[in-house]
């Protein structure tokens, strides 16, 4: 069972019924979904105040979008060499005052979010410096990963006949999710609860036992996108490499 709790582009949240190890490995899996970031970058000029390293190590890092399908680079003809099929050119050529942000790299890509600032340049400086930017693996390195997966239990909250209304556990609630309804406290949105049993401690302080806190055996699973791929999509594509890997693994025991 999956319910989707909300959804947008860059963040699903849904309900699950799956077990603790399916819903680990569809996490691991979300750095199997190969992802386009800047590989290599070819520095010809490069007056701004940051070394070379650190100006490729923060293009590595944008978030990039093709305007054509790319292949993997050891799915490619190339065997492996790079071509391009499998890899784009991007171009950044700029000159101070400015400063140079992720919409001035130019190419076959495009960043995801146009104003990630790379350096700056002051009057007469100038950047000029060609980027590659191949299909890779967040388990390889973490600027190919397509976003952030991570999971919890579903919360149980029960609230007994203890009550007396003193609202200290609506006080310390950090997520603001409990209230007061037919005289008693009641927990208005279950899915945002974290566990942290801060209304708990509190009601505990004033002499009171009647609110607990449970894990339910649910699980509440999370995907926030970086914004290459959707939520969505990260999910579905993460459980279809799984499902290849396991073919793969049966052929080969077969
Ligand atoms: S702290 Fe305890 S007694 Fe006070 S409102 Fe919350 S559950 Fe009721
Ligand atoms: S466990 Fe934490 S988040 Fe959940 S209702 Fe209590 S205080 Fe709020
Ligand atoms: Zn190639």
């Amino acid at each position: 069972m999956i319910k989707i709790i909300s959804k947008n582009k860059e963040k699903i949240s849904m309900v699950t019924d799956m077990s603790e190890s399916l819903a680990n490995a569809i996490r691991r899996f979300t750095l199997e979904i190969p992802i386009l970031a800047i590989d290599e970058v070819e520095v010809y000029k490069n007056d701004s105040a940051l070394y070379d390293e650190v100006l490729a190590h923060r293009l590595g890092l944008v978030p990039l979008v093709a305007d054509k399908t790319i292949k993997e680079r050891d799915k490619c003809n190339c065997a492996g060499k790079g071509c391009g099929k499998c890899s784009v050119n991007l171009k950044i050529q700029m000159k101070g005052p400015a400063t140079v942000y992720s919409k001035d790299l130019k190419g076959g890509a495009e960043a995801v979010y146009e104003g990630i600032p790379i350096t700056l340049l002051n009057e007469d400086q100038e950047v000029e410096l060609v980027a590659t930017a191949r299909l890779g693996k967040g388990i390889d390195h973490s600027k190919y990963s397509p976003g952030l997966s991570y999971y919890r239990n579903l919360a149980k909250v029960e609230i007994d006949n203890q009550c007396d209304e003193c609202k200290k556990c609506i006080e310390a609630c950090p997520q603001k999710i409990l209230g007061i309804e037919k005289g008693k406290a009641k927990i208005k949105d279950v899915y945002k609860c974290d566990l942290c049993e801060a209304c708990v401690e509190a009601c505990k302080k004033s002499n009171r036992n009647a609110i607990k806190v449970e894990k339910a055996p649910e699980l509440m699973f999370f995907i926030e996108s970086w914004g290459q791929i959707k939520a969505e999509e990260i999910f579905t594509r993460a459980i279809d490499q799984l499902n290849d890997t396991l073919k793969e693994l049966s052929k080969s025991l077969k």
